[in-house]
């Protein structure tokens, strides 16, 4: 988190997040195709935005994001910005034969928790996918269970751990 939010006061980062939560349907989108990257290495003339592994997660002007994820091939980010930093992320990957959405690693930075940031992120996914049902590849650690029994409540899958389908399995 940069230094301007650690002047923030709690009641100014409370206010944040509530401006995050109801705009969670402006989403800025890179594609796949990361024209951001041949953008951005147009205006710096090639210094960067060269790709060496993953690809760096660009933070993007719009409240939220939606992006490749940096950490999982395939998977996208969702994320919510605030003072140039993610206030919450999830990844996230879609099988529309299946019609099975997976997310994984929901993450609120610890300034910004229990005020229903992650809680608005996911739902906003499953808004913009209807009709889904809604896992996780990993189990859920037992700090993290109410969490998932509360965002999951009435959700088809309800977060429930499962494995990827055949669609979406790396090939061997
Ligand atoms: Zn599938």
């Amino acid at each position: 988190m940069s230094d301007d939010d650690a002047d923030r006061t709690d009641a100014e980062r409370g206010e944040a997040v509530r401006q995050l939560v109801a705009q969670v349907g402006e989403v800025g989108r890179v594609s796949g195709r990361e024209p951001w990257r041949e953008l951005v290495s147009w205006l710096t003339r090639g210094r960067w935005g060269r790709r060496a592994g993953w690809p760096a997660v660009p933070v993007l002007i719009t409240p939220w994001q939606d992006t490749l994820s940096a950490e999982r091939h395939g998977w996208r980010t969702r994320a919510a910005n605030l003072a140039g930093d993610f206030a919450f992320a999830v990844d996230y990957r879609i099988c529309r034969r299946c019609r099975i959405g997976w997310v994984e690693q929901p993450h609120t930075h610890t300034r910004y928790r229990r005020q229903g940031l992650a809680s608005a992120g996911l739902a906003a996914l499953r808004a913009e996918y209807p009709g889904l049902s809604w896992h996780t590849l990993g189990g859920h650690f037992r700090s993290s269970q109410a969490f998932w029994a509360a965002v999951g409540l009435h959700v088809p899958g309800g977060y429930h751990q499962r494995r990827l389908c055949p669609h979406l399995e790396p090939r061997r």
